[in-house]
């Protein structure tokens, strides 16, 4: 499924989120990310980000609306379609999700081989490719607890790329980091959004939004809003 070059990367119409358990997170929400932009998604403790995030990678299912995602349609993607969607979207979690016994190199050598790869020569390029993109080329054989925590969400930021993804999902990815440190971070995300790549980013960080102003979604008491001041 290839989408058209001007449809929106994120179509969502009359979309409700639903929690595990059956609990309405979001009702009758409605929003398009275009290719190219970069998003905030804000909204206190609770309020739905999460939830949404998981339901644009389908980890929650989509029960009632209709979801097009990176030329997927959620509504009537199958089970054994969802890895081909992970693969069109790069997801950066707060806390890192690093196999801890495995060196750089080997974490991101393991997505591309679950991911479908097998020629190890082009594995290894692409390996080399994405950690200079991130800014750590030099250090794919140290293991995880070698590196600080900013240089960890890079590693992370550089497997969510593997891919060539057309958005990244990122759920509040300078949660765990200092404040100098998340605006590195964040200038990462912005280099990678002005090569074209789409950007999702749920955030608690209003220092980093006042820093760096783009566009807004807030969730708020069950709907999803545009917002244009914090
Ligand atoms: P935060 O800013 O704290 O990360 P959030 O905006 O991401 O919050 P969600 O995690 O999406 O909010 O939570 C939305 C609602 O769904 C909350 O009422 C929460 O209690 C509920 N919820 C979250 N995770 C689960 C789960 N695994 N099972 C059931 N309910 C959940
Ligand atoms: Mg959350």
């Amino acid at each position: 499924m290839i989408p058209f070059a001007n449809q929106p990367v994120v179509q969502v119409l009359n979309t409700d989120v639903y929690q595990l358990g059956e609990k309405q997170v979001l009702e009758n929400i409605n929003f398009a990310i275009q290719k190219g932009e970069f998003v905030y998604l804000i909204g206190r403790t609770g309020s739905g980000k999460s939830s949404l995030l998981k339901t644009l990678y389908a980890d929650l299912s989509l029960v009632k609306g209709s979801v097009q995602i990176a030329g997927y349609e959620l509504n009537s993607i199958r089970r054994k379609d969802i890895p081909f969607l992970r693969r069109k979207l790069g997801i950066v979690f707060q806390d890192f999700q690093l196999f801890m016994d495995r060196n750089i190199a080997q974490n991101l050598e393991f997505v591309l081989k679950a991911t479908g790869w097998t020629d190890s020569m082009k594995m290894k390029t692409r390996i080399a490719e994405v950690l200079i993109r991130v800014g750590l080329s030099g250090e794919m054989n140290k293991m995880p607890h070698q590196l600080s925590g900013g240089e960890q969400q890079r590693v992370v930021i550089a497997r969510a790329l593997l891919n060539d993804p057309e958005i990244l999902l990122a759920d509040e990815p300078t949660g765990n980091l200092d404040p100098e440190v998340s605006e590195d971070i964040m200038r990462l995300f912005l280099s990678i959004n002005k090569s074209g790549m789409s950007v999702l980013m749920a955030t608690h960080d209003f220092d980093l939004i006042r820093k760096f102003p783009q566009r807004m979604l807030r969730c708020e008491n069950g709907k999803v809003v545009e917002r244009d001041y914090l």
